[in-house]
């Protein structure tokens, strides 16, 4: 099948052409022919499928007719999340290159005025999250009645983040009379509802989700004690890694990326993070350093990364395994794309078993270990470790009574803190030692060549928050006095 087939207008199809693309994605192929014919579309695909497209393309094409009016615009597209939002807009800037529409961007984080005078002016497709639409319509500043088509993307995602009151409400004001194109990447009861309720019969488009993972993409396990040597683990990937441009890290948890993010720094790497609870400013901030290559690291989490684009990543680690096995081929979708070369490295511990099988299970392939190091080595890797400590005559601890020891000692569970004593101290630098000397064994004079901006030379752990004091820290404090230090004066 060719875009030719789709009934695009020359204009678009010039314009697909020059992205690139030889072919359309099976959503693309199913969506297209009905949205152009102005039918409902109920399309069930996640992000990494080509649904933009699918509902961009048509769009531009039937958008050629017609003319946006002053604060009434002619097509409404809701994102949950302001990156998603601009992103979307990015996909109108490239496939609309020979139209000329007008887009507006109505999301939060960013000010009124300007976006005010683009509606003003009259937009063709207004691209926005619910909140700061609802916010412009409730100042008068927006209509809502020349809306002819409507897009409601990423449905299942606006549901987590309680944005489906905003819909309905916001399907209300929409006139009965446009046609409605719908995307989930799931199903649950709520969003059934919501398609019952607002869309008028649909054609259903359902494409499988990606389970298959490029043959550009090396893949790799790497075998880590959990907890505290994990980072150490992944700072020994990230310097040893060959052909590295940038990387993306996931973690399962906002919690830990922040975390990570901080060690990451404080370590001289030059990384950003994208969490849920950053601000948006921040978020885009770190977003556009990681594009632009100003940072060459970004730490996420699968909900801030889920839906971003952002091309040409040559390495992916996974820091934590993904609980749901959909995430692996996502997250590590990220790299090798277009046919170019990619690594992803996942680190695993002996308790993340069962995902590993499940992710192999999904791909339909095992993934090898990194020198092939698997988790029989790192449990030789613990015994030595354990011997090597003075402490042997201890007995092993479980992790639970490891950390209630270590809170009754004041220690804190800081994983690059020099750790002082005590089984899980030795684990690290042994298993350290044995993974470079393999490595060093393996290619000994091909690490001059290989393109690696972090040097091994300081691997020192950071104490504390290192040579930054925050400058909090810093201003002087005046104590109120109290009545007891008032009568010692
Ligand atoms: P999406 O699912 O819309 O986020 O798209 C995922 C990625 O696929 C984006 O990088 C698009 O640029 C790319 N893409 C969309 N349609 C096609 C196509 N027909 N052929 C190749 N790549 C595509």
């Amino acid at each position: 099948m060719t875009f030719n087939e789709l009934g695009l207008s020359a204009k678009v199809l010039q314009a697909v052409e020059a992205s690139g693309y030889t072919a359309p994605t099976p959503i693309q192929a199913e969506a297209i022919p009905i949205a152009l014919a102005g039918r409902d579309v109920l399309g069930i695909a996640q992000t990494g499928t080509g649904k933009t497209a699918a509902f961009t393309l048509p769009m531009l094409s039937r958008l050629e007719q017609g003319r946006a009016r002053a604060r009434m615009p002619r097509t409404l597209i809701l994102e949950p999340t302001r990156e998603l939002a601009a992103q979307v807009e990015e996909a109108f800037s490239r496939y609309g290159i020979n139209h000329k529409l007008n887009v507006a961007l109505l999301i939060g984080g960013v000010s009124f005025g300007d976006q005010e005078a683009k509606i003003t002016r009259g937009a063709d497709i207004l691209i926005a999250t619910p909140g700061r639409l609802l916010d412009f319509f409730e100042r008068g500043k927006l209509l809502l009645t020349g809306i002819e088509i409507l897009v409601i993307d990423e449905a299942d995602r606006m549901l987590d983040m309680g944005f489906i009151p905003d819909i309905e409400r916001i399907c209300k004001l929409v006139p009965f009379t446009r046609q409605t194109l719908f995307f989930s990447a799931t199903m649950p009861p709520e969003i059934t509802r919501l398609t019952e309720a607002f869309l008028h019969q649909p054609a259903r488009i359902e494409v499988a989700p990606p389970s298959s993972t490029a043959s550009t993409i090396t893949q790799a396990l790497v075998a880590s004690a959990p907890g505290p040597s994990k980072r150490e683990t992944l700072r020994r990937l990230i310097r040893g890694a060959d052909s590295f441009k940038n990387a993306i890290i996931f973690c399962n948890r906002k919690r830990d990326v922040a975390l990570l993010h901080k060690s990451l720094l404080k370590h001289g790497f030059n990384a950003g993070a994208l969490h849920g609870d950053m601000d948006q400013r921040a978020r885009m901030a770190s977003l556009e350093a990681f594009k632009t290559g100003e940072v060459d690291l970004i730490v996420c989490s699968d909900v801030a990364a889920r839906g971003l684009d952002i091309p040409d990543v040559s390495h992916v680690f996974n820091f934590d395994i993904p609980v749901h096995a959909e995430d692996y081929v996502h997250r590590i979708g990220r790299t090798g794309r277009a046919g170019k070369a990619g690594t992803a490295l996942t680190i695993v511990a002996p308790i993340d078993k069962k995902h590993v099988a499940e992710i192999e299970k999904l791909i339909g392939k095992s993934i090898g270990w990194l020198d092939g190091a698997d988790f029989s080595s790192l449990r030789a890797d613990d015994e030595a470790a354990a011997d090597l400590n003075s402490d042997s005559a201890a007995k092993p601890l479980s992790p639970r009574t490891a950390r209630r020891q270590r809170g009754r000692r004041g220690e804190s569970e800081r994983p690059d803190r020099a750790p002082s004593h005590g089984r899980e101290s030795g684990r690290a630098p042994v298993q350290e030692i044995a993974k470079e000397s393999s490595r060093g064994q393996r290619k000994p004079a091909a690490a001059a060549h290989r393109s690696r901006p972090y040097s091994d030379a300081d691997d020192s752990p950071v104490v504390g928050m290192g040579d930054h004091t925050p400058m909090f820290l810093l201003r002087p404090v005046r104590l109120k006095p109290t009545k007891a230090t008032e009568e010692q004066e």
